[in-house]
């Protein structure tokens, strides 16, 4: 019920168009009596007076009636439409807003397949609760009402005979109504499980591909898919069971109501046209019964997936994304004082960590896989909060700092170089939005990207292909480089390439790189000597600890784990 009523508001964002679909379904309700009461003066009036001069004019206006009447359903459904497409783009709109500000936290335990088919699938599905649903339940109870005392008017004892099914009807319906809960609920959650793979493999096809697992791959989606057939059959199967029986108890009805209309029309207490009117009007008291079951399908699998939106839209917002300190300057002093963390409850990816970084100054973070390099870097940025210890930015708390300033002072290359589908420019321009061809060229001719993508045919329009497939892996490192030039941050935050590149491109990367360091404070996870060996400070790390700091000239004298690992070339 709290699900339903968060939905109902949602309605009542648009009053006007919700009080004109009202209307519209009370007025379109109403005429639904034309075709029993024509009928009726039909059979009772003209055929037995034998008024041919009536035919014409009774037909006429019949015909008139149901034109208008379906001239007002189709203004209504027009008017639903435009109420639930406007619906539906408020609560995904609202619904993307949302999955911005979650914390990353939250997208670790999420794929990204399960997410999309959250707004893909769950909004549209809860929005069909407002049109086929609420708006159509309630034209559905109107309809019964008025259509019941219609027959009432006309003959009491054959309402009642007609209305013996009802009960029966009802029972069924309820029943099936929350049994198929489970069963919708299972039936989404296998088509959100086969989305979710269909997405993870699709963006890991080259993986597939080199590792030759397409055959394991199709096994798995072929079994994802089986289940979604399986978990659709089971509802189907009750379905199959459910509508029949209520079917057969209907038309039973009928039977029995024409038989006692026959009893009575002998005896004489009604009319044939009575009968007759009944008959006509069965179908329209039954429809929104029939309809109420299809209704509750509707509500049912609507509220399923209303639940799963609502629940992602009620997650709290990551903290402090707007609100927070926003120092007048950023010096780029940074101090991590014990500072420690874990992912999950199991062990701490960083502990204790003490670590200093002066303005401009290059901090090396050299340690094996694993060690909690990154972790630094995620610390730093607050995709995650330490569990421990305090880290200082120019002698304020990093965690009373404003998140929008942090990063827009914060510049972050991965080693993923991620490039979104669109042109160059637009890639480019995320650090610097409005950025001119000028500033664009200036920063990709300093990280020695200019000349190949001036050979490109289309230049700085070229559409970079989904996660950058176009471009080789040190073209996109400049090209992320570029970026970060072009944002210009006091804080740098470096993921160095582990990946090999030909001599030359590494040259020209770790040129660009040099460039991009300078007058700026920088943490670099390194993985090659020459990176170090510039770096102000280098932090060994090793199981979440800091083992060994100092210069690379200090280190290599301490004969520790740093001339270990730099008698392997880092790496
Ligand atoms: P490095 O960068 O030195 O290779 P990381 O900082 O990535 O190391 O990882 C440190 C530890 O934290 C590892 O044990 C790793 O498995 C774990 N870890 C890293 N990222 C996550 C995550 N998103 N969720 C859970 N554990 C993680």
């Amino acid at each position: 019920m709290p699900t339903l009523r968060r939905i109902i508001q949602h309605t009542l964002r648009f009053p006007l168009a919700s009080l004109l679909s009202l209307i519209l379904a009370v007025l379109c309700t109403s005429l639904v009596l034309v075709l029993p009461a024509v009928t009726m003066r039909f059979i009772d009036v003209i055929i037995p007076q034998k008024r041919h001069d009536l035919i014409v004019p009774t037909a006429l206006l019949g015909i008139a009636a149901i034109a208008g009447r379906q001239f007002l359903f189709t203004l209504r459904t027009y008017a639903n439409n435009l109420l639930e497409m406007r619906i539906t783009h408020l609560i995904r709109v609202e619904l993307y807003d949302k999955l911005q500000r979650l914390p990353v936290k939250w997208f670790d335990t999420k794929s990204s397949g399960e997410i999309m088919s959250r707004v893909g699938d769950d909004v549209p599905t809860m929005d069909r609760v407002i049109i086929e649903g609420i708006d159509q339940a309630l034209a559905a109870a109107l309809q019964f009402l008025i259509v019941l005392a219609y027959l009432f008017f006309h003959s009491w004892q054959l309402t009642l005979v007609t209305l013996i099914p009802l009960p029966l009807i009802g029972i069924i319906t309820s029943w099936w109504s929350r049994k198929s809960e489970s069963k919708w609920r299972a039936s989404s959650e296998a088509s959100s499980a086969l989305n979710a793979l269909l997405h993870d493999n699709l963006a890991g096809i080259r993986q597939i591909k080199a590792y030759t697992v397409e055959p394991e791959a199709l096994q798995q989606f072929d079994d994802a898919s089986r289940k979604v057939g399986q978990a659709h059959q089971d509802v189907m199967k009750g379905q199959a069971i459910v509508w029949p029986s209520v079917s057969l108890i209907a038309e039973s009805g009928i039977i029995l109501m024409v038989a006692f209309g026959a009893w009575w029309t002998i005896e004489g207490q009604i009319t044939a046209g009575v009968v007759m009117s009944f008959l006509v009007a069965w179908g329209f008291l039954f429809d929104p019964i029939s309809r109420i079951n299809a209704l509750a399908q509707t509500f049912t699998r609507g509220v399923v997936a209303a639940k799963r939106v609502f629940a992602i839209i009620d997650t709290p917002d990551e903290s402090n994304l707007t609100d927070g300190q926003r120092p007048t300057t950023f010096r780029g002093a940074v101090r991590f004082e014990n500072v420690s963390f874990s992912y999950s409850d199991d062990s701490p990816a960083v502990i204790g960590l003490e670590l200093t970084a002066a303005p401009g100054q290059t901090i090396a973070l050299v340690g094996p896989t694993g060690a909690g390099k990154s972790t630094v870097l995620n610390l730093l940025t607050r995709f995650y909060d330490p569990s421990g210890g305090t880290i200082w930015i120019d002698d304020t708390p990093l965690n009373v700092l404003s998140k929008e300033w942090l990063r827009d002072h914060t510049g972050f290359v991965t080693q993923e170089n991620f490039l979104f589908h669109t042109s160059l420019r637009e890639n480019l321009q995320l650090a610097l939005p409005h950025a001119s061809d000028e500033e664009i060229w200036k920063a990709l001719t300093s990280a020695n990207a200019a000349d190949f993508v001036r050979a490109l045919p289309e230049g700085l329009d070229t559409i970079a292909g989904e996660r950058g497939v176009r471009f080789s892996g040190g073209e996109k490192q400049r090209l992320s480089i570029a970026r970060a030039l072009l944002k210009n941050p006091p804080l740098l935050l470096l993921d160095e390439a582990t990946s090999a590149l030909d001599n030359r491109t590494e040259r020209w990367v770790q040129q660009a790189l040099d460039t991009l360091r300078r007058d700026r404070t920088c943490f670099v996870i390194a993985h090659r000597l020459s990176t170090v060996e510039k770096a102000d400070c280098i932090y060994v790390l090793k199981e979440g600890r800091i083992v060994e700091h100092g210069t690379h000239e200090e280190l290599l004298a301490r004969h520790g784990h740093y001339a270990e690992l730099a008698a392997g070339s880092l790496q």
